[in-house]
């Protein structure tokens, strides 16, 4: 059954809601790319990556996801002029939602900030499908994570296409419905931050994260 469930910042200022919870609802998706990795350390939160460098990231439509408080205390970062929106917290530094614009209409919650964290994920939404982009990942690449999972993109390609369909692409919780204009700041990383970042990140990191 369909429920709803609270995302929640570290320090607790940025509170959104995730209603339709249930596991036919999203994709849960170990992600261990490169991308995902820098934006972790770019952030100071290398916690939220898995051993490997993976995040568990919780796929939902736009829809779905509502912010409650907090609001003026999120911002955007762009790691290149084209790369995805990463929404981040100004407080603590916590993201709070990947997207791409909002042709592409989904949102990417970090499976730990659900209120009561992936335990909370493991019951609500269950364990994550698989993982991808393994050869990013920190050490050996975890089974199955490498090359094309045929499944999970199907499965990421009905779902968005689903709620494109169905309406679930608005309200959306980061863009404007009229301009189609991000609704908070955004940030492009420089591009030599973003190189920076590469010695902290898979498949072998030259350097270890100030954690
Ligand atoms: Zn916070
Ligand atoms: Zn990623």
């Amino acid at each position: 059954m369909a429920r709803e469930v609270q995302v929640r910042c570290r320090c607790g200022e940025v509170i959104g809601l995730v209603s339709n919870a249930s596991p036919q609802k999203v994709n849960r998706v170990v992600c261990y790319c490169d991308d995902c990795q820098a934006f972790a350390h770019q952030l100071g939160r290398a916690d939220l990556l898995n051993a490997q460098g993976g995040s568990d990231i919780v796929q939902v439509a736009p829809a779905s996801l509502t912010f409650i408080k907090g609001r003026n205390r999120i911002a955007g970062l762009r790691l290149s002029p084209k790369g995805l929106f990463r929404w981040h917290t100004t407080c603590c530094n916590t993201p709070v939602g990947n997207t791409l614009g909002p042709a592409i209409p989904f949102v990417g919650l970090t499976a730990q900030t659900f209120e009561g964290g992936t335990r909370t994920v493991d019951a609500v939404f269950g364990a994550p499908l698989g993982a991808i982009l393994g050869k990013y990942a920190v050490g050996p690449a975890p089974a199955g994570s490498t090359g094309i999972n045929l499944t999970l993109l199907l499965r990421a390609i009905t779902k968005v296409l689903g709620w494109r369909l169905r309406g679930r692409a608005w309200p959306h919780p980061f863009f404007h419905l009229k301009t189609r204009e991000p609704i908070y700041p955004l940030k492009v990383l420089p591009q030599e931050q973003r190189e920076a970042l590469r010695p902290l990140c898979g498949p072998k990191p030259a350097l270890r994260a100030q954690a």
